[in-house]
């Protein structure tokens, strides 16, 4: 089954073609430029699931074939949640990941409270209405400044304790295995595996 990734963001999609690769399902994953598709969908949803939904049914409407998305982000406890669902659009349209970090880190001068965590949600639309939902969840700390040149968006102001590292400071494989994107990927494959299998385990 061919399934179009509805996203233009390069980060996320060589995260979601590299953990849906490991994952031996019968699946072929292109992104909509890939696929000829420019769009780009107005993100009005008020959470993560929301969102993922209507970049994925704006694919499947442009192109007919089974489309997934991701709309993810980083909640801040002392900052009550936020950025959440604005996390791209953070410091305003147009603001570089760099500007984000600082705007997030200036937001948190003075915070000892620093626990946050990273949210992905997967959403697949199919044209015959069915739909697959998951989402992923890793938890860290904000740093008080950038660590690690890897990955992208808020990665080097994100620390994980039990690694000692930044997320910016692991491989490409090292976060796949813990991020929230890692964890919602392959939560979404063990549903799509079942659900190629003629199982009836649609989501709502
Ligand atoms: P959206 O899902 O396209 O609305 O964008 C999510 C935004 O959240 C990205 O532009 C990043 O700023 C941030 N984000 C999501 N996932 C990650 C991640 O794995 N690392 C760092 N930042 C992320």
């Amino acid at each position: 089954m061919r399934f179009i990734l509805a996203s233009n963001n390069k980060g996320k999609l060589r995260e979601i073609k590299d953990i849906f690769s490991e994952l031996d399902l019968d699946a072929q994953v292109v992104s909509q430029r890939e696929a000829g598709y420019e769009i780009e969908a107005e993100e009005t949803g008020d959470t993560f699931a929301e969102n993922a939904l209507i970049k994925a049914k704006a694919a499947l409407d442009a192109s007919g074939v089974p489309s997934i998305a991701d709309d993810s982000g980083l909640c801040v406890d002392a900052l009550g949640g936020a950025p959440g669902v604005f996390s791209a659009r953070y410091g305003g349209e147009g603001s570089s990941d760099g500007d984000k970090i600082l705007l997030l880190l200036k937001n948190m001068e003075g915070a000892e409270q620093r626990s946050a965590r990273f949210v992905s949600s997967i959403v697949c639309v199919f044209p015959n209405g069915d739909t697959l939902k998951s989402e992923g969840v890793c938890q860290g700390v904000i740093l008080r400044e950038p660590r690690g040149e890897n990955g992208f968006g808020y990665d080097p102001v994100f620390y994980l304790p039990e690694l000692g590292k930044s997320m910016a400071e692991l491989s490409e494989e090292e976060k796949n295995r813990v991020s929230h994107r890692g964890r919602a990927v392959r939560a979404f494959g063990e549903k799509l595996r079942e659900y190629m299998k003629g199982n009836n385990n649609a989501d709502k």
